[in-house]
């Protein structure tokens, strides 16, 4: 089939609206899930009746596993695409439904196989690293119109692929500078970042109030020492996945500050209250029985062990620390006196026996 010349101003036409939606994903940096808005944008251009998303969640000698990742079907045509589901696939396509599934992963390029009384879908390859969590498929169905896919369309699905493993791969890199790999919180930057945005909050508006709190590990050079670098990792992870439960419960946010030292910001709540939270989290932890690794990370079995941790907590907005509220024309306090204040009471903590919280007081 010969492109003519509506069909090639077709293209063009929908690729400057995925274009324009590909800048407006810059400015939406809260987005979190970043194929919402451009599947439907997608869906809205290429005039798909279905549009799908699936994840390759991994190949097994001759079976695909797919995992439906998004479906817009406004209009139920597709029951059997429901999120989250997982399609096992045989390469050779025994499954004509889904021909140009297979296909597409096989030749990692758009397929749009007609099958005689399955009509036609498109079916397009999203590149995505591997060590990134691996590829995509993304295609949709104009249904009741078999057969009708113009080449156009398939061109314009396959730059669409582009699109969407440009829009992945800029998630990820975002993800990258944001969060911590190992345990999964904020980094140090982060978590800094949000800090001096609760900060920049209370300067406007004295009367909220807020408190951070820095928590570290207890001998956890002994950890590293007695059962080895992995071990201590898991257990930087573990704690990692205590505090953002405990995040969900009790507070906002919470940061790996640095090695073995994590910074939590509890927005809303004044220093005493803040205490009988951290207090709960290293209860928690003191109560928590963390798996035992050996020195090549295989778990011992029936081995546990059992970690401390100690606390410093500062109120962000009270008299006491002056800072914010004080009025009295000097600068404020900034986020190095006020993380200057928990590591004080932090060490407070340390000093007196460890395993313990501390409420920085001049
Ligand atoms: P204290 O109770 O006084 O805090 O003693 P500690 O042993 O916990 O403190 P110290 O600062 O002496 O040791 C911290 C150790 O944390 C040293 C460092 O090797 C280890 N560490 C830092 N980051 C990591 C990491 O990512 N993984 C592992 N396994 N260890 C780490
Ligand atoms: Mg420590
Ligand atoms: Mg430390």
């Amino acid at each position: 089939m010969k492109k003519n010349e509506s069909d090639a101003k077709t293209v063009l036409n929908r690729l400057g609206k995925l274009s324009s939606f590909l800048k407006d994903l810059d400015a939406d940096a809260e987005n979190d899930d970043c194929f919402n808005y451009p599947l439907e944008i997608i869906q809205r251009t290429m005039m798909f009746d279905i549009s799908v998303l699936y994840k390759v969640s991994n190949l097994i000698e001759d079976r695909l596993i797919l995992e439906v990742v998004k479906v817009l079907d406004p209009k139920n045509y597709r029951l059997d695409l429901m999120e989250g589901r997982k399609l096992r696939l045989f390469l050779d396509a025994r499954d004509k439904r889904y021909v140009n599934e297979v296909n597409a992963f096989v030749n990692k390029n758009v397929s749009c196989i007609n099958v005689p009384g399955m009509g036609c879908d498109v079916m397009g390859y999203v590149f995505f690293p591997k060590e990134c969590g691996g590829a995509y498929l993304f295609g949709g169905d104009f249904f009741g119109k078999e057969a009708s896919v113009k080449d156009f369309e398939v061109s314009t699905v396959e730059i669409i692929c582009n699109f969407l493993s440009t829009i992945l791969l800029k998630t990820q890199f975002k993800q990258q500078a944001e969060y911590d790999s190992l345990t999964g919180l904020y980094n140090s930057r982060k978590i800094k970042e949000e800090l001096s945005r609760v900060l920049k909050r209370l300067e406007r508006k004295p009367a909220l109030s807020a408190s951070i709190a820095m928590g570290d590990i207890d001998f956890f050079k002994k950890i590293n020492d007695t059962y080895g670098h992995i071990q201590g990792d898991l257990v930087l992870k573990e704690v990692g996945k205590i505090l953002s439960m405990s995040m969900r419960e009790y507070f906002d946010v919470a940061g790996r500050y640095g090695g073995e030292e994590f910074l939590l910001i509890l927005d809303e709540i004044d220093g005493d209250r803040a205490v009988q939270i951290v207090e709960r989290i290293r209860k928690k932890i003191e109560a928590t029985q963390f798996l035992q690794v050996n020195k090549s990370g295989k778990v011992v079995e029936n081995q546990f062990l059992n970690i401390t941790m100690s606390f410093g907590v500062a109120h962000l907005n009270n008299g006491l620390n002056k800072g914010l509220s004080k009025g009295d024309g000097s600068a404020p306090d900034t986020l190095t006196d006020y993380i200057g204040r928990a590591d004080n009471a932090l060490y407070t903590s340390k000093q007196n026996g460890r395993n313990q919280t501390t409420l920085f007081s001049d």
